[in-house]
């Protein structure tokens, strides 16, 4: 009989000769068109590692991490083990009595983020924390105004959208929540010039991540946390790419000494197994809630299923030095990615970034696809920035070996070479 889960027994050897159909009929055909042209027809099966594999048992080392989300690799056994435990226990919560795994989550959270960074509100995404976050700085100082920068990405609920820099994502959906002002991302001056007392608060990536791992230069993280104390206006780190460690440094605002007043967290933070976001804020920020304890709250948001594992994701990050490993890991590769830029100018124009956060810029629009695609068949998955498509984003498990990042670097060597025989920078824009 035919197994309705694996549609074994359809076709001999091949299990899934109709996911993407199945994909384009019920889900996303634009999204499915895309899938075909590059090639990526296989449904994930498993992983361990940075290893991801397919229902046909072929191997990717994934550099992609599903975009951030696989810092401590795929199925961490502590992670899975306490995913399990808590299982056996509660997996969500009364929300009439409190849960012992949401407080301890918040405990580590107040203790390992920086300065006086003390109360977390929990949500089950990125974007939702960023929502809470503009919220908050808007309860919290009377203002309604926010900053964001160009090229920025904090998510697609209206809030994160509207304070997102990139028009594409925007248009259809206008109008978004406003009095939203957009500056250049890096530049002091710019900022200074819309900074007022009207001011809620300035939203910044510590690195823009979607934006094509932009590392801002130095001084500016710390100069904005200046500008902001001057005029009273809130500051919101948004780590949901860069937090727990990917960076070098366990926040990435750690690099500049910088406090700021909300902080976002998300992705990395559900360990790869249960989803959940948090804003961690300090204690004047949180004062509204004295007067409307309710006054934002998420029915999920910080179930103990996920908060467990949250907790556990931190401890493990901590107890196998995660931190350290970005730091190492990515003083190795930086440069040895930056060597086949180099061999390749056709291919790649630059490679840049911090720890293993890594965006490799193609040297003109059309290679980039061709680059993923050349990766992907040699077993290396590594994908787009969401606002820069000349950008191919690393952001490997920080779990990843040193072999395996050999292999990488081999790997993108012979996919360079490829692509650049096809000799992609003599075709036109248009005809692409
Ligand atoms: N903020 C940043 C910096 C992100 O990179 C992302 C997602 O890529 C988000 C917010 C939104 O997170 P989510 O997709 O979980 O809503």
């Amino acid at each position: 009989m035919e197994n309705p889960e694996t549609r074994e027994g359809l076709t001999p050897g091949w299990p899934y000769p109709d996911w993407l159909d199945r994909f384009a009929a019920t889900m996303n055909p634009g999204l499915a068109r895309v899938f075909r042209f590059m090639g990526l027809d296989e449904v994930e099966a498993t992983g361990a590692g940075a290893e991801l594999v397919d229902a046909a048992g072929r191997r990717f080392l994934d550099c992609s991490g599903g975009y951030g989300v696989f810092l401590h690799g795929y199925r961490h056994p502590r992670l899975v083990e306490a995913a399990r435990r808590q299982l056996d226990h509660l997996a969500m919560s009364s929300r009439v009595l409190l849960n012992p795994r949401t407080i301890e989550l918040a405990e580590l959270l107040a203790e390992v983020t920086p300065g006086d960074l003390t109360y977390s509100f929990f949500t089950n995404s990125g974007t939702e924390a960023v929502e809470a976050a503009l919220k908050f700085a808007r309860a919290a100082t009377g203002r309604t105004r926010l900053i964001s920068t160009w090229g920025a990405f904090h998510g697609k609920s209206m809030g994160a959208l509207a304070v997102s820099g990139r028009a594409l994502y925007q248009e259809p959906f206008r109008p978004l929540i406003g009095d939203v002002t957009h500056v250049a991302y890096g530049s002091l001056d710019a900022l200074e010039q819309e900074l007022g007392d009207d001011v809620a608060a300035v939203i910044l990536e510590p690195i823009q991540g979607e934006g094509g791992v932009i590392v801002p230069p130095d001084g500016y993280l710390a100069g904005a946390r200046r500008l902001t104390e001057a005029c009273g206006a809130l500051l919101i780190a948004d780590e949901v790419q860069t937090g727990l460690g990917r960076t070098g440094d366990l926040f990435a605002v750690n690099h500049e000494g910088v406090v700021p007043d909300l902080l976002c967290l998300s992705k990395s933070l559900s360990g790869g197994i249960v989803p959940v976001g948090a804003v961690v804020g300090r204690p004047g920020v949180w004062e509204f809630f004295n007067e409307a304890p309710l006054i934002h709250t998420s029915t999920f948001g910080g179930n103990p299923l996920a908060t467990a594992v949250a907790a556990e994701a931190i401890r493990v990050v901590l107890d196998e030095d995660l931190v350290g490993a970005a730091r190492r890991q990515g003083a190795w590769l930086l440069p040895a990615l930056q060597d086949v830029a180099r061999d390749y100018p056709t291919v790649l124009s630059t490679v840049r970034g911090r720890g293993l956060m890594i965006g490799m810029e193609t040297a003109s629009t059309g290679v980039g696809g061709a680059l993923m695609s050349e990766l992907f068949h040699r077993g290396v998955v590594a994908v787009y920035t969401y606002n820069n498509e000349r950008v191919l984003r690393l952001l490997p498990p920080l779990v990843i070996r040193r072999d395996q990042l050999e292999l990488v670097v081999d790997r993108l060597r012979e996919a360079a070479a490829a692509v650049a025989a096809m000799h992609l920078e003599e075709v036109p824009d248009a005809a692409r």
